[in-house]
């Protein structure tokens, strides 16, 4: 079945995704390692067959229930940032949506932690995840805004739904001297903010203009 995906069609080719790499540079993606991994992880798979086609362009596509996969220069960006402060053993994501950031961010980090609150996206992301044989990613089926204080502190956190303001028991979840990058504001007004813990400092730093899923409150 895998094989199949990988092998059967053209749109894996490695000048489609050498094109998108090259993009991502153009756009000012410098760190080597978050490039090689947006090669070698098969976009193709974290979305449905029929927009396969469409998967190594640079843009945000439909997963269905009214989400988007993100467009890769923003995972790439997001990663890169994160990975500024030295190696990552934990990592949590809110909003696993495919599950292409949670993989994209496990090459590159100890274990993703994955939070969700639609459990149909959090079902085929696990098996996503079984077939392409990633066996450091953690997912639970829950609304995101409490984080999972279980597996905490951690040295990233990633959000991927944007909430009007940071959530509280995120910043208490960020261990001393991590990273947290979350988009925050309104539909339409949201800025891409990367924070930064210093002991009992959160040092906040607008990075650029984004448009995300807002994050809901509440289960499912
Ligand atoms: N990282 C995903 C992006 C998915 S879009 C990817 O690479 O495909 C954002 C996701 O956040 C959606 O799946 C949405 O259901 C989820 N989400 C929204 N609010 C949430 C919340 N409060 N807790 C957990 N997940 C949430």
């Amino acid at each position: 079945m895998v094989n199949r995906h990988i092998h059967g069609i053209g749109m894996t080719s490695q000048r489609t995704r050498s094109r998108l790499v090259e993009r991502l540079r153009q756009e000012g993606i410098h760190n080597e390692a978050v490039l090689a991994v947006v090669r070698d992880v098969p976009r193709h798979l974290f979305v449905d067959e029929a927009l396969a086609s469409r998967a190594y362009e640079d843009t945000a596509l439909p997963i269905g229930h009214g989400q988007t996969i993100s467009q890769p220069y923003i995972v790439a960006r997001m990663t890169e940032v994160l990975l500024e402060s030295g190696p990552l053993d934990k990592v949590l994501e809110i909003g696993t949506g495919s599950g292409y950031q949670a993989a994209v961010m496990a090459a590159l980090a100890g274990t993703v932690f994955s939070v969700e609150r639609i459990k149909p996206l959090l079902d085929q992301a696990r098996q996503r995840f079984r077939e392409l044989g990633f066996k450091n990613i953690r997912l639970k089926l829950d609304d995101g805004h409490p984080g999972w204080p279980a597996n905490g502190p951690y040295d990233a956190i990633i959000a991927t739904a944007a909430p009007e303001k940071v959530p509280a028991d995120l910043l208490v979840q960020l261990a001393d001297g991590g990273r947290m990058v979350i988009p925050i504001g309104p539909q339409g007004r949201q800025m891409l903010t990367l924070i930064q813990r210093n002991g009992d400092e959160f040092l906040q730093q607008p990075l650029e203009a984004v448009s995300f899923v807002p994050m809901i409150y509440g289960g499912r």
